[in-house]
């Protein structure tokens, strides 16, 4: 079967023509299923969010492919990949650049819906309503401006837009990180529960090993622009493989309690 995302050794470097070179990725390679969360972890600068920017297509790769449900995404003429994008949706760490100020939240999440077509004006002004409630915020919401809500709100209304098309694919970058404990598990149920009904398939870059540890099927750890280490996340956890990602797990104050726990389901024990 054709993965859903097929991320093909993919580079990216940074620097002037002529002048130095930096290689923020190098030859990453790696496949997301239908259905599957995949965390992607490592230290700052270590090359998280140039690829998500790539696996997204909105950013050009210095070599290499990224394919989506088999369909080269750097090959799309600029209004077939507008089209698709309601396949595949990224929400970033802080979306406020991403929210038109001049819009009323109502239509700042029902935009992508016109993607789908077919659907009248009050058809998508109802499932923007919706969306909003999903995400914990009132239907009412949808009258009121970005600026009239916190960041942590306007990080929601950001989801609930990616949201929207429910599409196939959810890049989020850090997207629940900044997020208080409640409404960040309120998120990931709501994530959970897409992936349940619909299908959805996330790559989901964090530094919380924790959250990846709840929701992920399988993590990947990048250093250096490289990719270190990817398995299935309790294996992951209980047998380190790489030294990348023993120093994340090092890092991590409540690694014990993981590591008992990653141990636990390996055995086949509920925790
Ligand atoms: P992460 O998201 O893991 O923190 P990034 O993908 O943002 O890492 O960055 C990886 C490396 O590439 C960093 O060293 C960063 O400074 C560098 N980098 C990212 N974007 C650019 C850019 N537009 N120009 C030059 N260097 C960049
Ligand atoms: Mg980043």
């Amino acid at each position: 079967m054709t993965p859903l995302l097929e991320i093909r050794a993919l580079t990216r470097d940074y620097g002037a023509a002529g002048g130095p070179v930096f290689r923020a990725l190098d030859s990453v390679s790696l496949n997301l299923s239908a259905g599957e969360i995949l965390g992607v972890v490592g230290e700052s600068g270590s090359g998280k969010s140039t690829l998500a920017r790539l696996a997204m297509a909105l950013d050009r790769p210095t070599s290499g492919e990224v394919l989506l449900e088999g369909e080269s995404l750097f090959k799309l003429s600029p209004e077939m990949l507008r089209l698709r994008r309601r396949d595949f949706q990224m929400v970033f760490q802080d979306p406020y650049g991403s929210l038109d100020p001049r819009w009323r939240v109502g239509r700042v999440v029902a935009e992508p819906l016109g993607l789908l077509g077919g659907l009248s004006r009050r058809e998508r002004a109802e499932r923007a309503a919706a969306m909003l409630e999903q995400v914990g915020l009132s239907a009412a919401s949808a009258e009121k401006y970005p600026h009239e809500f916190s960041g942590g709100q306007r990080q929601r209304i950001a989801i609930a837009r990616a949201l929207a098309t429910t599409p196939k694919l959810l890049v989020a970058d850090e997207a629940v990180s900044a997020l208080d404990l409640s409404v960040q598990a309120q998120i990931l149920r709501l994530l959970l529960n897409l992936r349940e009904r619909f299908g959805l398939a996330i790559l989901f870059i964090t530094h919380n090993i924790g959250v990846v540890d709840e929701i992920c099927d399988r993590m990947a750890v990048l250093d250096q622009g490289r990719l270190v280490e990817i398995g299935a996340t309790r294996a992951v956890l209980a047998h380190p493989q790489a030294e990348a990602t023993r120093r994340l797990l090092a890092a991590e104050p409540n690694l014990a309690v993981l590591g008992r726990k990653a141990h636990r389901a390996l055995r086949g024990e509920t925790p």
